[in-house]
C-alpha cells in the first residue's frame, strides 16, 4: 500500500524548465511589484460571496489581466481534511481547478493512499490567480491574496491542513526554512489545527525518491485525526 500505488499509468515528459501545475520556486524576496493594498474586508462572507468576490478580484492589476480564470479551489466544504498548494499552473488556469494534470493524478494517488477520494478533501492554493509566463508570484501578491484562504479555511474547519510545497508551507507558517526543516513536525493554525507540511507532487514526479518522505507525512497527518 502506500508507495506502490502513486505511480502514474503514464509519466509526462516535463519540457525542460517548464513549471508544472503550480510549483514554482519562489525565491525568497523576489518579485516586489508596485504596492498592492489590502483586500477589502472577506471574514463576514459565505462561500457564494467568497467565491464570487474571488472570481471578479481585479487585486493584483497584471494577475487579473493574464489569467484565464482565478482558481478559487475545490472540494467538500465539510472536509477533514484541507491541502494548500502553491499556485495555478498552465493547466489550472485552463481548467479553473487547483492540482489538476498529471501532478493532480499524482495528488490523488498519494491521497487515496491514505483511503481518501478526492472530492472528499478540499484543496485550494495561496495564490489564487496564475502568473504570467510562470514567473515568481511576488510577495505582495501573495499578501494581497491570502485572506481568501483564511476565509476558506474558517468555513471549512478542516480537522487537519497538509501544506503541500515550499511555497505554502513558508506562507502559512510564516518561515523562509527550506521544506526539509519544516516537514516532519506538527504545526498549528491559529494554536488550533493541526498543520503538516509535504513535497509538492510535480516535484515527486521529478523526484520520485522523495515519495517514501511524502508517505511519512501523510501518516504523521492522519495520526492527527486519530492519534490511536
Ligand atoms: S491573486 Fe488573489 S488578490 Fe490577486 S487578483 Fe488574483 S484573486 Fe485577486
Amino acid at each position: 500500500m502506500g508507495l506502490q500505488r502513486w505511480v502514474l499509468r503514464e509519466q509526462p515528459e516535463l519540457p525542460p524548465g517548464s513549471s508544472p501545475q503550480g510549483e514554482r520556486d519562489w525565491g525568497e524576496g523576489e518579485g516586489g511589484s508596485a504596492n498592492i493594498p489590502a483586500l477589502p474586508d472577506v471574514t463576514t462572507l459565505d462561500w457564494d460571496a467568497l467565491q464570487q468576490r474571488v472570481a471578479q478580484c481585479q487585486h493584483c492589476g497584471e494577475l487579473a489581466t493574464t489569467r484565464t480564470q482565478t482558481v478559487f479551489g475545490v472540494g467538500n466544504h465539510q472536509a477533514e481534511w484541507m491541502l494548500i498548494g502553491e499556485a495555478p499552473g498552465g493547466e489550472e488556469d485552463q481548467q479553473g481547478e487547483p492540482f489538476v494534470g498529471p501532478a493532480g493524478q499524482l495528488l490523488n494517488a498519494m491521497l487515496a493512499a491514505v483511503g481518501l477520494q478526492r472530492q472528499q478533501v478540499y484543496i485550494a492554493n495561496v495564490l489564487k490567480c496564475r502568473p504570467p509566463n510562470n514567473r515568481d508570484p511576488h510577495v505582495d501578491e501573495v499578501a494581497a491574496c491570502l485572506p481568501y484562504l483564511h476565509r476558506q479555511i474558517a468555513l471549512i474547519q478542516p480537522k487537519i491542513i497538509l501544506l503541500v510545497g515550499r511555497v505554502a508551507a513558508q506562507q502559512m507558517l510564516g518561515s523562509d526554512a527550506n521544506l526539509g526543516k519544516l516537514r516532519g513536525q506538527v504545526h498549528h493554525y491559529h494554536d488550533r489545527i493541526p498543520m503538516v507540511v509535504t513535497y509538492h507532487p510535480a516535484y515527486l514526479l521529478r523526484k520520485p525518491s522523495e515519495k517514501r518522505k511524502s508517505w511519512d507525512d501523510l501518516c504523521l497527518a492522519r495520526a492527527q485525526l486519530d492519534p490511536s
